[in-house]
């Protein structure tokens, strides 16, 4: 059976990092142009300006959160869901300076639509149904970590870059679409690695343990946040060996790889989300490493 696949989001690319400046003290407005984004992938956003102090930026209801990253520069990261509609949308920025005035400014992201590979197949009707319980217990199990998405320090507890959490191939990636019985199902949230049973599952980063539990679909399972409302998963563990609320450092055990939950084979699906974004793992690390920061735009004059 699929493994269950319960997350998802955002994009941009680094290198493709792209960034506003404020400058001077009027609000008058300047626009970027549009910078392109994947579904799925995230990007490094960028702003500068003179006796900046904090910035903030809003992508609908979701609030992106800016670090400092250089004198009077602020960075964040937004990530793009993978099923996040194409087309044009807004992040507006809000700057407070020293001198306690405020900026605005805006920058339009065009979301692309990414070519996710797709397979259809047939299974026979019993092993597609749910019976009355097992559905409520689907439905506390997304209770609960919908609850570990909300729970996230504002502090950045990661360091780039992130790791691979196992050393294995990857048997089932980021995005797979299948159609069961002619019916689309929820897309791969998550990438599958190839590991056996037993195999140490590290932390891909720095964070704090937010969820640990055995779940219907996901089987043993446990969700570190890493700050900045950006979490990292880890699925079908035969063993967990953290706790909830526990600080991990990157590269930690956290559990033993296995197949517990509604998998046909074992291997450990990891997972990202950023600001409620489902996002390719990998993108965090290929695109944290350190690529030399992208431009600042004007935005502000
Ligand atoms: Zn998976």
């Amino acid at each position: 059976m699929p493994p269950a696949c319960i997350l998802a989001v955002v994009t941009a690319t680094l290198g493709l990092s792209f960034g506003v400046v404020f400058a001077g003290s009027t609000s008058q407005k300047l626009e970027a142009k549009p910078t392109q984004i994947l579904q799925g992938d995230i990007a490094e956003l960028r702003v500068s300006g003179t006796g900046l102090i904090s910035v903030e930026g809003r992508i609908g209801k979701e609030t992106i959160r800016f670090y400092p990253a250089g004198r009077e520069i602020y960075s964040a990261l937004i990530g793009v869901d993978l099923q996040a509609k194409p087309g044009l949308t807004k992040i507006l920025l809000r700057a407070t300076t020293r001198n306690g005035g405020h900026r605005e400014g805006q920058i339009t992201l065009n979301i692309k639509p990414k070519k996710f590979q797709e397979e259809s197949f047939s299974v026979p009707q019993e092993f597609d149904q749910f019976s009355p319980d097992v559905l409520e217990r689907i439905r506390l199990d997304q209770e609960r970590f919908a609850r570990a998405f909300t729970t996230s320090v504002s502090e950045r507890l990661w360091e780039a870059q992130f790791i691979r959490p196992a050393q294995a191939d990857i048997s089932s990636p980021f995005g797979y679409r299948r159609v069961i019985n002619g019916t689309p199902r929820a897309p791969h949230t998550g990438v599958d690695l190839r590991v056996p049973t037993g195999t140490e599952v590290l932390a891909s980063n720095r964070g704090r343990i937010v969820l640990v539990g055995d779940f219907f679909f996901s089987g043993n399972s446990v969700v570190i946040d890493h700050g900045g409302s950006l979490h990292t998963m880890y699925f079908h563990l035969s063993e967990i060996k953290v706790v909830e609320g526990a600080e991990v450092h990157k590269g930690e055990v956290i559990g033993l790889s296995g197949m517990t939950g509604r998998v046909s084979g074992p291997h450990l699906h990891w997972a990202a989300r950023l600001n409620g974004a489902r996002i390719d793992p990998f993108e965090l690390i290929k695109k944290l490493g350190g690529a030399s920061p992208g431009d600042l735009h004007p935005i502000v004059e």
